[in-house]
């Protein structure tokens, strides 16, 4: 984590930030302004934004700032991802986010305490570093993603302790997807409580 980050919340290390259409979980096909935030150290071999991990690298900008950029766009959905966005106090953010009237999506691994307004969670459980277990009942979304086999198993275990309403997504890691997507398959056929997610802006070549 970056040193001297205000424990208000008001100046976070923003990596990047774009306006895109959500790729990949419940909300595919949405149009959205994406707010990445650097910071992470739940360490997946496989994570495809290794870059985001030295939070020091990113420049601490004032949410005030964020939120004037997100307002440009005609898309009215913000999608908050990392990094593990979760790192860091996200009330300020989303306060500011929700008075300009956007909704509120968040990608986490839930390693840290939720903070933050949210209109929609997107847990997405990692085996480096386990969620909160007070995180899985307020997921709206759990996505696992599947690297190997035993990913299954890792769903299945966290599926247990989520809402009854919350939405199950499977989604193949992209660089093991040509192997795991007919497992997917067959496993969604064999268990229908989950559904496929896949990653359709790596198809579509947006960000
Ligand atoms: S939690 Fe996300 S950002 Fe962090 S290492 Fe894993 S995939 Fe990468």
């Amino acid at each position: 984590m970056a040193n001297n980050i205000p424990e208000n919340g008001t100046l976070l290390p923003l990596m990047e930030e774009f306006y895109t259409i959500q790729g990949e979980g419940y909300n595919t096909g949405k149009a959205a302004y994406f707010i990445r935030l650097g910071g992470c150290d739940v360490g997946c071999h496989w994570c495809d934004v290794k870059e985001s991990w030295n939070a020091d690298l990113h420049e601490l900008t004032p949410t005030d700032e964020i939120v004037k950029h997100a307002k440009n766009y005609p898309g009215k959905a913000v999608v908050v991802t990392g990094g593990e966005p979760l790192i860091y106090n996200l009330d300020d953010l989303t306060q500011k986010l929700k008075a300009a009237e956007m909704l509120t999506f968040i990608e986490t691994s839930g390693a840290y305490p939720l903070s933050g307004i949210w209109d929609w969670i997107c847990l997405s459980p990692k085996k480096f570093k386990a969620p909160r277990p007070d995180i899985l009942p307020l997921a709206n979304e759990l996505k696992v993603i599947v690297f190997n086999k035993s990913d299954f198993q890792w769903a299945e275990e966290h599926a247990q302790h989520v809402s009854p309403h919350c939405k199950l997504y499977l989604q193949p890691e992209w660089s093991k997807s040509k192997e795991m997507t007919p497992m997917i398959i067959d496993y969604v056929m064999a268990n229908p409580k989950w559904e496929i997610s896949l990653q359709t802006h790596k198809y579509l070549n947006i960000p």
